[in-house]
């Protein structure tokens, strides 16, 4: 377990992240990982010195195998509620199959996105307590917005938390070898359009379903990936860094 801003740590669960925000409120974890890794979330929460019915709410970014995995085994033990997207609700419940993917650009991601997405896969299935929408507020840990973002995944959301500034971007994106295109798309060109709308969000740090999180000043990298050059605000302090350098 990694602290990646105050308040907020990465669980890692294979090779895909969870996420576990302490609020006054309680305890609410961010995706379930790959199947068999409940372990990982259960050792984050006693390291914070919780216990397991301290964690309320497990909300997922999208519906796929890599972060529902261990989500029935979290739920029996801590009777967590459940929030999704309507869209992916039927993947979970049935515990696949699921939607196929086509692979990203680049030949990289081709060969990651076969080796790592089986669409046939079945695993422990999950029941959803609550639909999420699109614009609400999540009253949990000071309030978590929600962002729906289609395009790797008709389900997928992106999580705003707003008292820390931290976007967790589920698999809109990834930060492996840098930050850049999840490993598929059920529409690249919704997909897109959910890059372009998270670099116009206002956030400082981002977690990611597969990478490394970024703790500051994320929301300009997505900016100069995916946004518009013209809005860019800061520069000042880069400015003193290329002075004082040269
Ligand atoms: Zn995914
Ligand atoms: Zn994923």
């Amino acid at each position: 377990m990694k602290c990646v801003i105050k308040g907020v740590h990465q669980v890692p669960m294979g090779f895909a992240n969870a996420f576990l925000i302490e609020g006054d409120d309680g305890l609410t974890l961010i995706d379930a990982g790959y199947p068999d890794r409940e372990a990982a979330v259960f050792g984050a929460i006693r390291g914070l010195g919780r216990s397991a019915n301290q964690l309320k709410q497990l909300i997922f970014t999208h519906g796929h195998p890599d972060h529902i995995g261990s989500a029935a085994a979290i739920v029996r033990q801590t009777g967590a509620r459940t929030y999704m997207h309507p869209l992916d609700i039927t993947m979970a419940e049935s515990g696949g199959p699921f939607r196929p993917l086509t692979p990203a650009p680049g030949l990289l991601r081709q060969i990651l996105c076969n080796l790592f997405f089986h669409p046939n896969e079945r695993l422990d299935p999950v029941a959803i307590d609550q639909p999420l929408t699109d614009g609400e507020l999540l009253p949990f840990a000071g309030g978590i917005e929600v962002i729906h973002s289609p395009g790797h995944c008709a389900g997928q959301v992106a999580l705003l938390w707003r008292p820390g500034r931290m976007l967790f971007a589920g698999d809109v994106c990834m930060n492996v070898m840098g930050l850049g295109d999840p490993l598929g798309f059920e529409s690249l060109k919704d997909g897109r359009a959910s890059q372009r709308k998270l670099a116009s969000l206002p956030f400082d740090a981002v977690g990611f379903g597969h990478g490394k999180p970024i703790a500051r000043d994320a929301s300009t990298r997505f900016r100069h990936k995916w946004g518009n050059p013209d809005i860019q605000i800061s520069s000042a302090s880069d400015a003193t860094h290329r002075t004082a350098a040269a």
